[in-house]
């Protein structure tokens, strides 16, 4: 039985002074962690606030949202992984939509920056989905395959095991249009399938797939008591923590 896992991807949202005292309220908020694990995810400037609100031991992980490939050097603007490390993160989202949509970010720079993850002991959640118009196009299967078995190119089963897959349909992302838990659950298992056939059971069946796309407490429930979804990667509703406990609590 996998550990569901909530993460809370706060985007561009939030200032490191707005993050102490949204933790302390969460904290409040969710009085119970041990059946699910919880992971926030700030923008770089406030991690470390994040992690100063927390009162030992933490009751929530965090995570980054992105990273660089190279440890340190002439990269002006970019944060690496042993940077991230020595925050405190365990985990780092890769491949996140928006990345790819605003940032021209693709499956071999993903690649790159999930073998650095990996490298210095952080936990990668690789996103992935389709388009709506690759979706209607009866893609779906073809391009979040591709997404997954590139992003992962390279990587033995000792290392696959460490990865969390997050499957994010790009047109439910931040549209108040969740997936239906049939597409969800078809994609998962399409997923699941894959990961066994390329890594063999033991290592895949270690592998959380979480769904993500406007995920509310209204929704959460039914999407998470699917056998094939191992929990939720969460945008707009994190940032309320009314809401986010309430989702955590349905997990
Ligand atoms: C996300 O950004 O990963 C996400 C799922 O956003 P939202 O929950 O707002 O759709």
């Amino acid at each position: 039985m996998r550990r569901p896992l909530i993460v809370g991807n706060w985007k561009m949202n939030k200032t490191a002074s707005e993050a102490g005292p949204f933790v302390w309220l969460l904290s409040d908020l969710v009085h119970s962690t041990d059946r699910v694990e919880v992971v926030l995810a700030p923008p770089f400037t406030a991690i470390h606030a994040a992690k100063q609100a927390m009162s030992p031991p933490p009751p929530f992980g965090l995570a980054a949202q992105d990273l660089f490939w190279e440890d340190k050097g002439a990269f002006t603007g970019e944060i690496s992984a042993p940077m991230v490390r020595d925050l405190g993160c365990d985990y780092v989202i890769l491949g996140h939509s928006e990345r790819r949509q605003h940032f021209s970010e693709r499956d071999d720079g993903i690649n790159r920056k999930l073998r650095a993850a990996l490298r210095h002991g952080l936990g990668p959640i690789l996103c992935l989905g389709e388009t709506l118009s690759e979706r209607e196009a009866g893609q779906t299967d073809d391009v979040v395959l591709r997404q997954l078995t590139h992003g992962l190119e390279g990587l033995g089963k000792e290392e696959v095991r460490k990865v969390t897959i997050a499957y994010e349909p790009v047109w439910a992302i931040g549209t108040g249009r969740a997936a239906s838990l049939a597409q969800a659950e078809a994609v998962h298992e399409r997923l699941r399938e894959t990961l066994i056939k390329t890594w063999g059971t033991e290592a895949a069946e270690g592998m959380r797939v979480l769904y993500g796309g406007s995920v509310t407490p209204a929704n959460a429930g039914e999407l998470l008591a699917s056998p094939s979804i191992d929990g939720a990667l969460v945008g707009g509703a994190c940032l309320d923590a009314e809401a986010f406990a309430r989702i955590i609590q349905s997990a």
